[in-house]
Order: C-alpha cells, then structure tokens, then sequence
C-alpha cells in the first residue's frame, strides 16, 4: 500500500491503547530488517529518517526505498522526519512524499517554539502531513540534537502548546535521553507526570530516547571486543507503564545501532576473512530483525496491522 500519515497509526494505537516504534534509519539495510519485522509481527511501522541521515544518504534516496518498501508491504508504514531543526531540511522532506515531520524547536524560549512550530504546521497541514513538537528537553546527544540539561515537560505549559500551535503529536520530557548512557543512577520515568500530560492534552504523546540497551547486546558486543560499560537504558518496565499512562509513539535508534554492530562484529570475529558485504551486513540486518520484532512486542503493537 501507498505510505499512510503518523496520524492515522497514532490514532488507533491512541484508541486502542498500545505504542508503536519509530525505528530509525540511514540504508537500505535497516529499512529491510525493520519492514520483515513489521510484516512478522503485523505491526504498523514508523519509519523515521534524521537530518543526519538526510545527511548520509540523502533525502532523495531514502524517500524512494520507503515508498518502495510500504508499496510492497501488506502494513501500514509512515515516513517520519525525526528532529527537524531547519525549515529547508523540512521543506525537503515534504518535497520528496514523507507523511510525517517533526519540527523541533525545543532548545528555542517558548514563543519562539510555538511560532515555529505554527509555521510548519500550516505548511504540512495544507499538504495532508502530520507534525510532531516538542517541549521540554532531552539529555544526551542524538546526530545533530544535543543537550546537556533536562528540562522535564510541564503540563499545564503542554496543554497551551498544543492549543497554540495544533500539532498532532508532542514529544515530552519525562527522564529519558538521547544516546546509550541514560542514566547514571535509578532508571525511572515520570510516570506521573505522563499522565497528567495525557489528561490535559487530546494528541498522541511521543518518548524520544527509549532504547534499552539490553543486556544480550551489550554482553555479545563484550565478547567481540565492545566495551559500552556503564551505557544504561530504559526498562522494559518503565516502556510498559509509560504507555500503559499514554505515550503511543517510541522512538528507537540506539538500540538497532547496537544490534546491528553486533550481528556485524560478531560475524567478522567467526569469519575473518570474509569480504562479502551480504554476509557480514546481511548478520546485521538478523539482529536488527530480532531486536525490531521484540520491540513491536514489548509496545503492543503486534497484530494490530
Ligand atoms: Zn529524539
């Protein structure tokens, strides 16, 4: 089928009450994995491409093998801009058929994030996209976004933002951060403060920063000479009881980096002499598969396709 927007797959996860994951990617090799994973499990599929990525691979490339990809898929999948800091990187994406944008202004005082984010609304709004804002501020660091502080979302503040500005799915701040090294001590969300976000606004809620880092990985990374040592994710716990208090979208990049390292490292150590890229990038894209569809599962997202 043809690409759908994020708002049509948010909104049924909103009314049925599951999350489904914005899987991140920069080739052909991740979108690969991610689409056998979604088609396995009958998820609905977020596919989000960064500035860097745009960067990497370029706009145009990527736009192409995700409408490939959704054409021949039997799930609904969405193209997403993830962080969009500038209004031409953003026009682009719009240009080139993505379904969805983020425009992320968060670092900006509030005014100026509202006007922004207004400005993009009115732009993708008249072209059928959906856009997502953020408010609040994330730690860590994620291609192009970085922060040192953490400023959690305030409710109240969420609540105007999205009268203001009409966005259809807002990113907040509630202990998450970007990057593998989340926590330093407890690895806790605000639940609370998820759900008096979800009482005052009517929109899908978005967590940024929700890799988990599981233990197999960074174990199998170790044995291949990676050592991520003190690198901490979120929870699995702590992703059930923020969707069962409303988040609906999970952005997940970190987590398929290392999978996909893994698979990649680990089949180099067995087969040292091998210089097929299909092998070694083909052990990649497996771990990045079985990470995907572990995820789809842990977020509920299973079976709703
Ligand atoms: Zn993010």
């Amino acid at each position: 089928m043809a690409l759908v927007t994020m708002k049509e797959i948010l909104e049924d996860a909103d009314k049925r009450g599951y999350g489904v994951g914005a899987f991140n990617i920069n080739n052909l090799e991740f979108l690969k994995a991610i689409v056998q994973a979604g088609e396995e499990e009958k998820s609905p599929l977020i596919i989000a491409v960064s500035e860097g990525a745009m960067k990497y691979a370029g706009v145009e490339y990527l736009s192409e093998i995700v409408k490939i990809a959704a054409k021949n898929a039997s799930i609904p999948i969405a193209l997403h801009l993830d962080h969009g800091k500038h209004f031409e990187k953003i026009m682009a994406t719009l240009r080139n058929g993505f379904t969805s944008v983020m425009i992320d202004a968060s670092d900006k005082p509030y005014e100026e994030n509202v006007k922004l984010t207004s400005e993009i609304v009115k732009i993708a709004h008249a072209m059928g996209v959906t856009v997502e804002a953020e408010l609040g501020r994330l730690l860590g660091k994620e291609d192009e976004v970085q922060s040192d502080v953490a400023i959690y979302t305030d409710p109240q503040d969420a609540k105007r933002f999205v009268e203001e500005t009409g966005v259809d799915a807002l990113a907040v701040a509630v202990g998450t951060s970007h990057g593998a090294y989340k926590f330093k001590g407890e690895a806790k969300l605000d639940i609370e403060r998820i759900k008096k976000i979800k009482e005052l606004v009517s929109i899908p809620l978005v967590l940024h920063g929700a890799s988990g880092v599981p233990a197999h990985i960074t174990k199998g990374l170790k044995e291949v000479g990676v050592d991520l040592k003190s690198a901490k994710g979120v929870p699995e716990e702590e992703i059930k009881k923020a969707i069962g208090a409303g988040i609906r979208k999970i952005n997940i990049d970190t987590d398929l980096r290392l999978s996909f390292l893994l698979g990649v490292r680990r089949y180099m150590a067995e087969n040292p002499t091998t210089f097929d890229p299909r092998k070694y990038l083909g052990a990649g894209m497996e771990i990045v598969k079985d990470t995907v569809k572990s995820k789809i599962q842990l977020f509920g997202s299973a079976n709703k396709a």
